[in-house]
């Protein structure tokens, strides 16, 4: 889940694809990569100092199996919480060793330590990033098969999206050669607004094959659902914020399922 533009939407379609996901049946495993670390607020996830969290896997090298929990009212999903100290891995990282494969490598070490002990391995794996196009997210950029680029139906939407399929493009061709641009969801849709309209059209004119048929509409349920700790699937799980997710989780997982990833978009 990237872009590095601010607010629109990574973290809430983040946690809310997970659920949506998890609840049709699929195991998922949700790597909060954001210091600000509001996915593993939203599903419950103690990230507290003492708790060990991403920090400990990118940086002290720390297994991944010991850093992640259950989600406590989702079943099938999995949550790997961010930390405050996060923040300052995005310099510690610019000396180490392998700084854009840290997570990479850990996640592959996650599925042969639950293939050993007969584990199913998560169907899908979930990175939140951060809003910057730092070390964390090119850690996420290099362990991901797609990016899934939520973009919030506002002014100046596209602003910004020339960087980050420039990044996208660089990681290709440097270190992960299998990255695709997997879906493009428009957020916070206001569908009585002109501008909306607009937006969404400029969008879909740029990105033909990308943009998902499903929007999420704007709505007080989905913003306030973290502050319950809860995904809107669980907080309101008939408004049309829990049901717009769905549908865009099952588009999506559609797509994955139909258009597999070699080839596309390169
Ligand atoms: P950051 O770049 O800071 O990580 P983000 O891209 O992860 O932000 P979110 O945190 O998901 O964005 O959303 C930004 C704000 O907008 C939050 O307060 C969130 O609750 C709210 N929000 C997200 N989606 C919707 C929606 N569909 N309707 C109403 N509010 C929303
Ligand atoms: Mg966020």
């Amino acid at each position: 889940m990237a872009n590095q533009k601010g607010g629109v939407g990574k973290t809430t379609t983040a946690v809310n694809l997970a659920a949506a996901l998890a609840s049709d049946g699929l195991g998922v495993l949700l790597v909060d990569m954001d210091p600000q670390g509001n996915a593993s607020t939203a599903l419950s996830i103690p990230h507290g100092p003492d708790d060990l969290g991403i920090y400990d896997v990118v940086i002290d090298g720390r297994p991944l199996i010991r850093v992640v929990k259950e989600c406590p009212d989702i079943r099938n999903l999995w949550c790997a919480p961010s930390s405050i100290d996060l923040a300052g891995a995005e310099i510690e990282l610019v000396g180490m060793t392998h700084r854009e494969t840290r997570l990479r490598q850990a996640i592959e070490h996650l599925r042969t330590q639950l293939g050993r002990t007969n584990r199913p391995a998560p169907d899908y794996v979930i990175i939140d990033c951060p809003p910057s196009l730092g070390l964390l997210t090119l850690n996420a950029l290099t362990a991901a098969d797609e990016v899934f680029i939520p973009i919030q139906c506002e002014y100046y939407a596209l602003e910004g999206l020339s960087s980050l399929t420039r990044t996208i493009e660089l990681v290709r061709a440097s270190i992960n050669p299998r990255l695709a641009i997997g879906a493009i969801l428009m957020t916070m849709y206001d569908g009585r607004t002109n501008l909306a309209a607009q937006v969404a059209q400029e969008v879909r004119t740029h990105f033909p094959d990308l943009v998902l048929r499903s929007t999420i509409p704007r709505s007080v349920r989905i913003s306030e659902s973290p502050s319950y700790g809860q995904t809107v699937l669980t907080y309101d799980p008939t408004g049309p914020g829990a049901l717009s997710y769905r549908a865009a989780a099952r588009e999506y997982a559609h797509r994955r399922a139909t258009a597999p990833n070699e080839g596309r978009n390169r």
